[in-house]
């Protein structure tokens, strides 16, 4: 995922689109940079170069220089902490002191105090408190001023000022005041977002007990080699992911897969970082440690979910780009038509506000994290956008709808070769093949206890099947299509729906195995419900053949393709997206990954473990039970609601606060307090996501 010449740094201070754009420039600037994407939520920006070395120190000096911080990585981790502890107290203070304010406001506008006020405090005091006050906001905007950037505070400065001009020293006062409160929000609020990433990153184990030869020492994960020995005890978090070499425990998976129901291991079995081993001792060989773990790849995943926006997100994005040249203008409309320059500096004032660049972002990071917790991956707002609008699923059989399990039930050798050689024959064959039905072949050599070989010249065909050099002869194992045999199998196994798979030495066929999968058995109902979500068509595509799918799919009442190779998954997902539908694809992740890719949401099942899954799917579910494709399908559109609640809020809000300011109903004091309530009433609303199920 990331290339050489793709750098990550860390960005603070950023609370708003606005700040967005500026950091994004002043890093453009950087000689050697090529293109930046600066994320808000995850808080750094991503570089890439043109061609090799980029002079970080010189980026660092970029963002300073624009007003934001770049601390090395470090420093962020130490940060953190800290970060949530005073967010929880600010927040209490917050409360307080705005309603305190508010009320003062309120009284004083209406009992005609601040005009005793402003004649009883002298001009200078007034000035001084202002400046103070506003200093790190006016600051910044004379900054972007003098880049010729307005940010939505340059606005409600330029109503202080103007308030200042008109000599209301308190209205000018009391703007600056809720200037910082709105920018304490907006902080609060974008902080908020990233809470549940760095919840995630809490659970990421940090050390790991590992054995020595004849001592045991605790070193710090980034010490941890694949091969070394690792020591679990009862109660501890397993360090990396790994097979368990002894010992047996029951391990708490929940921080991986979501789902809090123990799973057993033993010799042999495989482990994942950041679960934790209950009852029982471990002892388990690393295999892939911090970053290249399944756990890792969760956290890498969830950051880089901000880069994918929504098409929603994009359109707001451009939308307050045009936002603040339309209030400046409907700001000097008001001063030209009424001549009262209070309902001007109010309509300035009212109006500046992130809320609708924070509408989307918010809440799709919102389900983002819960996802994440519950063991769905979700790659990004795009792919919750198009899933909540998506009308078409189509399913891949082999390992999606059965359990990729399969057994070879029957053996039937021909044209005079023995049965022990053809499974030989076969499995030596199939053992490099990752494919379901070459882990049966295997199976069938194991449990017969025959010997295979390695083979030379393997080769294989995605969707056919394989070949390979076995001593002197030309083996091949697959579909119909893949060895042009002219036979016809014998009756009892196709009506069973088994899978046939044909075995030819030099091209002459010397047998076929039939292989059984048994079907999940939450399917059916898993489909239902997805037709009740509003899925017109649902349909199985498979490579295998007609006969052997059939059976399963009349059982599910859906309709069904046949006999497809992996290029042919993809034209019927590209038809499909040319007659207009959104195609939601779901697949194991392995076989099907091109399918997966063309679709407009690819979903992979069973993931954990497996990185092509995780990196060709859209949304990924590390389990592989189906009751999470509906799940998922429910989370999506109760994510747009909200996105959609966010925008429709904050549009009709602001347009009514414009439309009291410029007809002069609404003072520039209340004005002032008014703009900060969208982005509460935004976090408010997202924050429901957060905790769904
Ligand atoms: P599905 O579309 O159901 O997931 P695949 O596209 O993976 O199935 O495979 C389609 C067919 O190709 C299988 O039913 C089998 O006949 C054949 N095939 C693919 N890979 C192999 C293999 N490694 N060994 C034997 N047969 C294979
Ligand atoms: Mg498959």
């Amino acid at each position: 995922m990331r290339r050489s010449d793709t750098f990550e740094i860390p960005i603070r201070g950023m609370d708003c689109a606005g700040c967005v754009s500026t950091v994004q420039r002043a890093i453009a600037s950087v000689p050697g940079v090529e293109q930046v994407e600066v994320y808000l939520a995850s808080e750094k920006a991503v570089i890439r170069s043109n061609g090799g070395a980029l002079d970080i120190a010189a980026v660092r000096r970029a963002v300073e220089g624009a007003g934001y911080e770049a601390p090395a990585q470090s420093e962020m981790e130490e940060t953190t902490a800290e970060l949530e502890l005073t967010n929880r107290h600010a927040m209490l203070t917050f409360g307080t002191v705005f309603l305190v304010v508010l009320l003062v406001a309120v009284l004083g506008e209406g009992l005609g105090l601040f005009e005793t006020l402003a004649s009883s405090i002298p001009w200078p005091l007034w000035l001084a408190g202002i400046l103070l006050g506003g200093f790190p906001i006016f600051r910044d905007v004379i900054r972007a001023a003098l880049r010729g950037q307005i940010l939505a505070h340059s606005l409600m400065s330029v109503g202080a000022l103007a308030a200042v001009v008109a000599g209301e020293w308190p209205t000018a006062a009391v703007v600056v005041f809720f200037m910082r409160v709105g920018a304490f929000v907006e902080g609060f609020t974008a902080d908020r977002s990233r809470r549940a990433l760095r919840d995630l990153r809490e659970l990421a184990p940090q050390i790991a007990r590992v054995d020595r030869g004849d001592q045991e020492v605790e070193i710090p994960l980034a010490e941890v080699h694949p091969g070394d020995i690792v020591l679990v005890r009862p109660g501890e978090t397993i360090p990396v992911d790994g097979e368990v070499l002894d010992g047996r425990a029951t391990i708490d998976q929940a921080s991986i897969t979501g789902e809090s129901l123990p799973v057993e291991v033993g010799p042999g079995s495989q482990v994942y970082s950041a679960t934790i081993a209950q009852l029982g001792a471990l002892r388990v060989r690393a295999d892939r440690i911090g970053p290249d773990s399944t756990f890792g790849q969760v956290i890498q995943l969830v950051e880089d979910a901000e880069g994918n926006r929504a098409h929603v997100e994009r359109l707001a994005d451009r939308f307050s780009g045009y936002y603040l040249p339309v209030v400046l203008a409907v700001a000097l409309l008001t001063y030209v038509l009424s001549a009262n320059a209070l309902a001007s500096v109010a309509v300035l004032v009212v109006a500046c506000s992130c809320s609708i660049a924070l509408a989307t972002p918010v809440a799709m990071l919102a389900s983002i994290g819960a996802g994440a917790k519950q063991g769905l991956l979700i790659k990004g707002g795009k792919m919750l956008e198009r899933l909540a609008e998506a009308d078409v699923l189509l399913i891949d059989k082999t390992g999606t709808v059965t359990f990729g399990r399969p057994e070879i039930t029957d053996v039937v050798p021909l044209n005079g070769a023995a049965e022990e050689e053809l499974i030989r024959l076969a499995a030596s064959t199939e053992r490099h093949s990752e494919h379901p039905l070459a882990a049966a072949v295997r199976q069938a050599a194991l449990e017969r206890k025959l010997e295979t070989t390695e083979p030379s010249d393997f080769e294989s065909r995605p969707g056919r099947g394989v070949r390979a050099r076995i001593g002197p002869d030309w083996i091949t194992v697959g579909s119909s299509t893949m060895v042009e045999a002219a036979f016809t199998p014998p009756a009892d196994l196709v009506t069973d729906g088994k899978t046939l798979l044909y075995v030819t030495r030099n091209d002459e066929l010397i047998g076929v195995l039939a292989a059984a999968d048994s079907q999940r058995q939450e399917v059916p109902r898993t489909i239902t419900s997805l037709g009740e979500l509003g899925f017109g068509r649902i349909e199985i595509l498979t490579g295998d053949h007609e006969a052997a799918t059939r059976p399963l799919a009349d059982k599910l009442g859906v309709p069904f393709r046949a006999g497809l190779l992996p290029e042919d998954k993809i034209e019927i997902v590209r038809s499909l997206q040319e007659r207009g539908h959104l195609v939601v694809m779901v697949g194991d992740g392995v076989n099907d990954a091109p399918a997966l890719a063309q679709a407009d949401v690819g979903i992979a099942m069973g993931v954990a473990g497996t990185d092509i899954a995780i990196e060709s799917a859209d949304i990924a579910l590390m389990t592989d039970d189906w009751a999470l494709v509906p799940q998922v399908v429910r989370m999506a559109r109760r994510t747009m609601g909200i996105v959609r609640g966010n925008l429709a809020f904050t549009a009709v809000y602001n347009l009514i606060g414009l439309s009291l300011a410029a007809f002069g109903l609404l003072p520039p004091v209340l004005a002032a307090a008014a703009q900060s309530l969208p982005d509460l009433g935004i976090m408010a609303n997202s924050s429901r996501l957060l905790r769904q199920r």
